[in-house]
């Protein structure tokens, strides 16, 4: 079958090198992890998606998948890419308090639709990232996840287009192995074409991020710790060490230098968020102090995640603990002082409903982890050896009080092998995934992605 007989039973774009609008495409948020697909379709349907799966599978090509491009685990090159950005409605039920989502709605256009119910998702950090990759992936919520949990543990159904072509729908009674599976999964088990997903009532935080001068590292540091060693489930916290380029859209009191951020929301009142935020407040001169009452709909400004596409590396773990002599291990490895080209190196609080089994069991696992650890590094195309070390130091020093897990979602791009994805789950998980894999995916189509390996 010829790519014009793919383009026939498809209304969006089907397209190859050399094709005007296949560099659009075929563009991914993380410019390091830009590939040359084969062939590239642009699904408007599930029907689109049906006949692009079909397409990969009779000419043996493998799946790729993207929606907002944020989260390619390696470039698409060769394979049949699925670009999913067209299908992103989105349908609100206030009296169920749930969202169905199509297969690339982004998350803060699902928080602005919510909001308007008094509802709210668990939100991560960035705006942009895709509802439905952000949430396969378990969905560490930066503002509601010690309150509420993993959004994976709180799907309902899910609509997934498999490796025969066939469309399922999923829920805890129709198909229990899958719907297990692909919380936590990822795009391992098919191409996810519409999320139901369960709502929360908030509609309001007090909330934002403090950046404080490099020079208060360890100060700001140990408040963290002391502000996390109490916290209640409402507080979900977060710290991390910026290195900013000195280029004109970073604000001025950050540019070039080391700073602190310390991010907080707390879904009490006002004042009790201010009473257990004021030992962290008075650590160091805040640079900016952005925290304060504010909508939910506002979540993106705690982060201030990057908005516009870059070329990102990044590495992660999972801690235990984060005793003085840890951060000491991190002040040395990344601290003042430190020439590195890593840009962010943070750490955020896990437990309270995070360590918590959800109702209906998923494959998102290590909740006895208490912090999860992120570095990035900006570095053009290829520039994964020379950043590996920079980025796997910080980490490394932080050994031993790793669990030795890993956070799904917090993979780097680089790190697609099987050895490496097994590290993401409980090993009694990663049996299950593989097994459940060798029923609906035997020859592993969707394997450009953090692979789950059919066993065999
Ligand atoms: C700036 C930034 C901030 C982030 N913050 C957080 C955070 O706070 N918490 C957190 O948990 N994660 C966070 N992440 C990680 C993010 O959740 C993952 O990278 C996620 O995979 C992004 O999904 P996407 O659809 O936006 O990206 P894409 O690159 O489009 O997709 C990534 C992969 O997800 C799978 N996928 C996506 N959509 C579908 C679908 N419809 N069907 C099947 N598979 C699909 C595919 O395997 C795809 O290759 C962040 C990432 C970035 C870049």
């Amino acid at each position: 079958m010829s790519t014009d007989t793919l383009a026939a039973q498809v209304t969006g774009p089907v397209l190859t090198p050399g094709d005007a609008g296949y560099e659009e495409e075929t563009a991914t948020w993380n410019i390091a992890m830009t590939g040359r697909p084969a062939v590239a379709v642009g699904a408007t349907s599930v029907a689109d998606v049906q006949a692009a799966v079909r397409y990969a599978a009779a000419q043996n090509l493998p799946v790729a998948v993207t929606a907002t491009g944020h989260g390619q685990a390696r470039p698409a090159d060769g394979a049949l890419l699925i670009n999913l950005r067209r299908m992103n409605e989105i349908a609100i039920d206030a009296a169920a308090g749930t969202a169905t989502v199509g297969a690339a709605v982004e998350v803060q256009n699902l928080v602005d639709a919510a909001a308007a119910h008094g509802l709210a998702p668990l939100a991560g950090s960035s705006p942009n990232v895709g509802v439905v990759g952000y949430t396969l992936g378990g969905g560490l919520s930066s503002t509601l996840g010690r309150t509420y949990g993993w959004a994976a543990d709180h799907v309902r159904a899910a609509e997934i287009v498999t490796a025969d072509g066939e469309l399922r729908h999923i829920d805890a009674d129709t198909e229990p192995d899958l719907f297990w599976a692909i919380r936590g999964g990822k795009g391992n088990f098919g191409v996810v074409t519409s999320l139901t997903v369960g709502l929360v009532p908030v509609t309001r935080m007090y909330a934002g991020g403090i950046f404080f001068d490099g020079a208060d590292a360890r100060p700001v540091i140990d408040a963290f710790r002391r502000l996390v060693a109490d916290a209640p489930d409402a507080l979900t916290s977060s710290v991390a060490l910026f290195r900013f380029p000195p280029l004109p859209f970073v604000p001025e009191p950050l540019r070039g230098k080391l700073t602190v951020h310390l991010r907080f929301t707390y879904l009490g009142s006002a004042e009790e968020g201010a009473a257990l935020l004021a030992d962290a407040r008075a650590a160091g001169t805040p640079l900016i102090d952005a925290v304060g009452e504010m909508p939910y709909t506002g979540f993106a400004a705690i982060h201030a995640d990057p908005v516009d596409p870059i070329p990102a590396y990044e590495q992660g773990a999972l801690l235990r603990d984060f005793p003085a002599e840890a951060a000491d291990a991190l002040l040395e490895a990344a601290g003042p002082g430190v020439e590195t080209p890593v840009l962010a190196f943070e750490i955020r609080q896990l437990g309270g409903a995070l360590s918590r089994a959800p109702e209906v069991p998923n494959a998102v696992g290590h909740r006895d982890a208490k912090f999860s650890v992120f570095a990035a590094a900006a570095g053009a195309p290829g520039m994964e050896k020379e950043l590996r070390e920079p980025l796997f130091g910080p980490v490394r020093a932080l050994a031993p009080w790793a669990t030795g897990g890993r956070q799904i979602n917090f993979f780097s791009g680089y790190e697609t092998e099987a050895a490496d994805v097994a590290t993401g789950y409980e090993p009694a998980a990663w049996e299950r995934l593989r097994t459940i894999k060798t029923a609906v995916d035997p020859g592993n189509l969707f394997r450009v992605n953090h692979n789950i390996p059919p066993l065999g």
